[in-house]
């Protein structure tokens, strides 16, 4: 085995990178692979032109003969270049796409065959969709799903075939996918906060939910990551000791990007603009050989849809450029793990963002309603937003000393909570005209235009504001965006139908609109004071703290996962119409599976390695050094020998201390991964492989690395953390 590790670091060590020819400006790429509005209008009749762009803004139905002339519209623009299928691209909640490539070839009578396309293939498609999970939903006779077309997000070309972003149902009705209660969530937000910004404005008919995601990941030479069988098998070393210099001088941060890494980001960055996915920024991030890029943010589905083609974008790039795209939440041990940063607003139809301070006092109150309602929404319902998050590899990263705790808080900034101070000493009920002028010149009206610059950018807030949005930072980096932006858009849909309801209920007792929404927004403020934080959230100090506010800390999945199905939560997903019962539970079920699989893979692993691997290599070595200490002997002889053998001695015994922790506590995870996997409940499952299985990781890891350290690095059979963080 270490054969193969000095054979890959050879290869390694002599790639080049490969050069990447632009011959255009990114811009004139731009939406080349992408059925767009734009294609739409030259491509399409005007009035299915304009029925299709209805229905991408007020969601409605398209019909059967206007799919027929989309089909045909898109069969025609993508012949022409040069596709030959299509598939309904999907995201069921294994977490990755799918795809089902048909031809447009059909044979005809005669021995003739042509290139079709029509409404019908184009609205619907039936993958033999039995070993998607689904929770229970689907019993395996009638196991099937279908997919239909979602015109809210465009169609696009990768290679020879048409990809038609589309949902997963299955017959029964129920939701099998993530895009189904996004779009449900969208739309109530759309409808909540549209009656609510009209307080302020009636030209307001729609509100859009945008997403700007910030992705990162880490980078490694393709023949060290396939020479790592715990990366290839779990998408994380279980093992490996920390290198003398990790990311302690933080030199790799925002620092020159390496030629081969450069090479593959522009590649990347050429194909993501002709997919339509406007990335814009690109840089190192802190753990050696750790990236990220970002896009400019776009309405929420379309943004959910680009990051999840991005993910599987990079994997297809980076394999031409003999790298492998680790998307796990934590690869390495002792560096970074890596994030996805949900950045989320509201913006309407008029053009203004929700969440952003205007330039009056008018403006100021509506941003600081939809400010003030978020707060709210997440003060009560935070805990769904940390289920949303819930993820064996997540589990990893929350809490660990360089990502935000499990504990939901929100971070405003000092001016923000100055403004909320003055807020809730409001009066109840009416205001003086007094009251009301020094409201808007002194509180309402001294809110900086510009915010962005002046909060202090606290990095270790789950979900803080950010000058003119909030940005979630819990969100797992091989996360699909979608379920943390179905809660988020589901608790501040549920949460602005509530402010509504109490405002009107004060107008209609005889206060004035804003004396109302002044009235509702002190009591929120009072009522969420114990969900913004603005101190260190990294700190011990915070997790006592948030303990004597009540605040959660669920520090692993299943405790995360348990409270989702709590009556509140699931009546909140079912009056906003996102998730039945039903789904809720079949979703939660999902999940904690998938939880147990995941631990019950690492630990299978990790007991082949400690076995096939460590224990061998320590055998061997510890062989030598038993050859050397007999030798010692019999050339100096039995007096002189034992002063210049202790040293060999001592490893020996040392060695074999390691050895038998590593083979006894491996024998103990066996048996215990067994027992756990016989539990039927699924809960009570992953709570035994959360409590049981998984600790026993960091012991055996412990002792396997101290004998790496101890082992001739020549016997050592692992690829080690210096030569995969450091070659490039
Ligand atoms: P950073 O957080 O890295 O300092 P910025 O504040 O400029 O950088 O923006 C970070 C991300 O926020 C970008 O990906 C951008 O697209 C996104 N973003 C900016 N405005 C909005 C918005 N109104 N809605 C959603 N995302 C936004
Ligand atoms: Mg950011």
């Amino acid at each position: 085995m270490s054969s193969l590790r000095f054979r890959s670091l050879a290869n390694a060590a002599n790639r080049q990178a490969v050069p990447i020819v632009v011959n255009e400006k990114l811009s004139s790429l731009f939406n080349q692979h992408v059925f767009s509005v734009d294609t739409m209008r030259e491509y399409l009749p005007k009035p299915v032109y304009i029925e299709i762009i209805s229905a991408q803004e007020k969601g409605t139905k398209i019909s059967r003969d206007s799919a027929d002339f989309v089909a045909s519209a898109m069969k025609e623009w993508a012949m022409s270049k040069g596709v030959t299928h299509f598939t309904h691209w999907f995201q069921p909640l294994t977490g990755t796409t799918a795809e089902k490539h048909d031809s447009f070839f059909r044979p005809i009578e005669n021995g003739k065959a042509i290139e079709t396309f029509d409404g019908s293939l184009l609205v619907q498609q039936e993958p033999d969709a039995s070993s998607f999970p689904n929770g229970g939903i689907r019993n395996t006779f009638e196991a099937r799903g279908y997919t239909a077309w979602d015109p809210t997000s465009t169609a696009f070309i990768i290679g020879t075939t048409l990809f038609i972003p589309s949902v997963f149902i299955s017959y029964t009705g129920e939701t099998l996918d993530y895009k189904v209660p996004l779009l449900r969530a969208l739309q109530a937000v759309d409808e909540a906060a549209t009656e609510v910004a009209r307080y302020f404005d009636k030209n307001v008919n729609k509100v859009s939910s945008t997403l700007g995601w910030e992705q990162e990941y880490f980078l490694i030479d393709l023949n060290l990551y396939n020479s790592r069988p715990d990366l290839l098998m779990t998408g994380r070393t279980l093992f490996g000791h920390s290198p003398a210099k990790g990311q302690q001088l933080d030199d790799h941060y925002f620092g020159a990007i390496p030629m081969r890494v450069m090479a593959y980001m522009q590649e990347l960055e050429i194909e993501c603009m002709k997919l339509g996915i406007p990335i814009t920024t690109r840089h190192n991030e802190v753990a050696p050989n750790q990236f990220e890029c970002a896009p400019m943010f776009e309405e929420t589905n379309q943004a959910v849809d680009h990051n999840s083609l991005l993910m599987d974008l990079m994997g297809r790039i980076a394999k031409k450029h003999n790298f492998k795209v680790l998307l796990h939440e934590k690869p390495f041990a002792g560096v970074n793990g890596s994030g996805k940063h949900n950045n989320w607003s509201l913006s309407t139809d008029t053009g203004e963002n929700l969440l952003s301070p205007g330039k009056n006092p008018k403006k100021n109150l509506q941003f600081l309603t939809f400010f003030v309602n978020t707060i709210k929404a997440v003060s009560t319902y935070g805990d769904m937003l940390r289920s949303a998050i819930a993820e064996a590899g997540n589990d990893h990263r929350l809490g660990a000393n360089e990502a935000p705790p499990a504990i939901i808080s929100i971070f405003i900034g000092s001016q923000l909570t100055a403004v909320l101070d003055e807020l809730e000493k409001v009066t109840k009920g009416k205001l003086s005209p007094e009251e009301k002028t020094d409201l808007k010149l002194n509180v309402v009206g001294k809110i900086p235009e510009i915010l962005l610059d002046n909060t202090d950018r606290n990095r270790t807030s789950p979900f803080a504001f950010t000058g003119n949005k909030f940005e979630i930072r819990a969100v797992g980096s091989s996360a699909n965006c979608g379920e943390p932006m179905t809660v988020i858009n589901t608790i501040v849909a549920k949460q602005l139908r509530d402010f509504k309801k109490e405002v009107d209920k004060l107008i209609d007792g005889g206060l004035s609109k804003d004396e109302a929404i002044f009235n509702v927004l002190r009591e929120y403020i009072k009522s969420s004071r114990n969900v913004l934080f603005e101190g260190d959230g990294y700190s011990e100090d915070w997790v006592r703290e948030a303990k004597k506010r009540g605040l959660n800390n669920y520090k692993s999945t299943p405790e995360a996962l348990k409270s989702e199905l709590k009556k509140e939560f699931i009546a909140v997903y079912e009056e906003v119409g996102v998730l039945n019962e039903r789904e809720v539970h079949a979703r939660n079920e999902i999940k904690l599976e998938k939880y147990s699989t995941k631990i019950k893979i690492e630990a299978n692993v990790l007991a082949d390695l400690s076995l096939s691997h460590i224990i061998p290599a320590a055998v061997t070595y510890q062989n030598v050094l038993i050859k050397n200490v007999k030798g010692l002997k019999d050339i100096f002889g039995e007096e002189e020998f034992v002063k210049l053998a202790k040293d060999q001695m001592d490893l020996i015994r040392l060695i074999s201390d390691h050895i038998n922790a590593v083979k006894t506590n491996a024998d103990i995870l066996v048996k215990e991964s067994g027992k756990a996997s016989e539990i039927s409940d699924v809960q009570k499952q992953a709570e035994a492989f959360a409590t049981k299985v998984k600790p026993l990781f960091e012991i055996i890891r412990y002792h396997a690395d101290e004998l790496e350290e101890l082992i001739d690095n020549n016997l050592w059979p692992l690829t080690k953390y210096r030569e995969m963080l450091f070659t490039r």
